[in-house]
């Protein structure tokens, strides 16, 4: 759902503020539901395990939005176990989150990144602490499992302020936190105010030990963390978002949004989508990006009208990314992905390893697994860097 109500300042991603957006997200809404009803009689929805509502803001669609859950809800076999639903607090009123929840969702998750009414302004954000700490309760209220995304690096906030914050979230109800780093982009506004030196952030060592203070906080918390910047109280681990970890296939529907299918699902999507290119014998798994932009969702009759840019992966590509994707887990990489990775990628993986247990980025445990060590996540770039070069010239640009 690529809306929002305004752009924040650091926003880098596929979405537009609705009234500059070249479409209604009425419409849009409209287009997506009969994508889904598309795929489903082509029998590609048969039995969904999970499913995720995001964006951009879903909840700027208002109460309409309970239609679309209750459409997701009812498209598989038997509703996901899982429904996630993304929201921003001020729009997440306690009406439409009792209202979701009615209608099949579980989970909601809450972009909240502060709970300094003076940042939130400064960073673009449109919602108080208030509203932020009033939906998470709102949405445990509902029934929900409310998750609650934080930022750390923002500016201003040195001194303690996001383990404050993360504090204020858990007594609200929050189950699940992730904790990001708040990334510069250039063409966004705050890209601007920092390279025209109107803003300045705090330096990488007081990120770097917010971050460290803010894991510490939420393990006091009883929140245990399993992928780098995901902590969640028991039973409260997002199984979609594990998914995408673990090399679970994934189809995802509207502009922006990213699939992974292997080959027999690709070659099952062409049959049906004419704008997905035929691709080479040797590639086993692919990467999709829906390009059509949101009017085209908002005409589309069906799934043979979208667009895609598609990435293809070898067996050797999609090994070395099952393995960077273990290693943003806490878990790591367990016996027998490792032993498939010494079968099929050879030297190269031992090196790398060898490498990694070196610099202390890696830790080999008893039940031979290779985790993640306590200072990989934050530096966690050269951990992904060293298994992703494992396949070098891959993944293949298709269209
Ligand atoms: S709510 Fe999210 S998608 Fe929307 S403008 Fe802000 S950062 Fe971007």
């Amino acid at each position: 759902m690529p809306f929002c109500r305004a752009r924040c300042a650091y926003c880098d991603f596929t979405s537009w503020a609705i009234s500059r957006a070249e479409t209604t997200p009425a419409a849009y809404e409209a287009g997506l539901e009969r994508l889904l009803g598309g795929l489903s009689e082509l029998g590609f929805l048969g039995h969904l395990e999970t499913a995720y509502i995001g964006g951009g803001t879903p909840s700027v669609l208002g109460q309409s939005l309970t239609e679309l859950v209750a459409r997701v809800a009812s498209t598989g076999d038997a509703p996901p176990e899982e429904l996630t639903v993304e929201a921003n607090p001020e729009s997440a009123t306690a009406e439409l989150l009792r209202a979701v929840h009615a209608a099949g969702a579980t989970r909601v998750s809450l972009g909240v990144q502060s709970l300094d009414d003076g940042v939130l302004a400064l960073i673009g954000r449109l919602h108080t602490a208030e509203q932020a700490l009033g939906a998470i309760q709102g949405a445990s209220r509902a029934g929900l499992a409310p998750a609650a995304d934080l930022m750390a690096g923002l500016p201003g906030e040195e001194g303690g302020a996001l383990a404050r914050h993360i504090e204020c979230v858990i007594a609200a109800g929050a189950t699940h936190v992730s904790v990001y780093p708040l990334e510069v982009h250039g063409g966004t506004a705050l890209g601007r105010a920092v390279s025209q030196g109107k803003l300045v952030l705090p330096d990488e060592d007081a990120v770097a030990d917010e971050l460290e203070e803010a894991a510490r906080t939420l393990e006091e918390h009883g929140f245990h963390r399993y992928e780098i910047a995901s902590f969640a109280r028991r039973q409260a681990q997002s199984a979609h978002n594990i998914g995408y970890w673990t090399g679970t296939p994934y189809l995802g529907l509207g502009t922006g949004a990213a699939s992974m299918v292997p080959r027999a699902l690709y070659e099952r999507l062409r049959e049906h989508i004419p704008s997905l290119p035929e691709a080479a014998a040797s590639l086993e798994r692919f990467r999709l990006t829906c390009v059509s932009p949101p009017a085209a969702i908002a005409r589309a009759e069906g799934p043979c009208e979208l667009a895609f840019e598609v990435e293809g992966l070898s067996a050797r590509a999609a090994l070395a990314e099952d393995l960077m994707l273990a290693v943003r887990r806490t878990r790591g990489i367990g016996p027998e992905l490792s032993a498939s990775a010494r079968e099929h990628l050879g030297s190269p993986y031992e090196r790398a390893v060898e490498r990694l247990l070196d610099l202390e980025l890696l830790e080999a445990h008893q039940d031979g697994s290779l985790r993640p060590s306590a200072s990989a996540w934050l530096v966690s770039n050269e951990l992904f860097g060293a298994l992703w070069e494992l396949a070098p010239d891959e993944p293949v640009n298709l269209a």
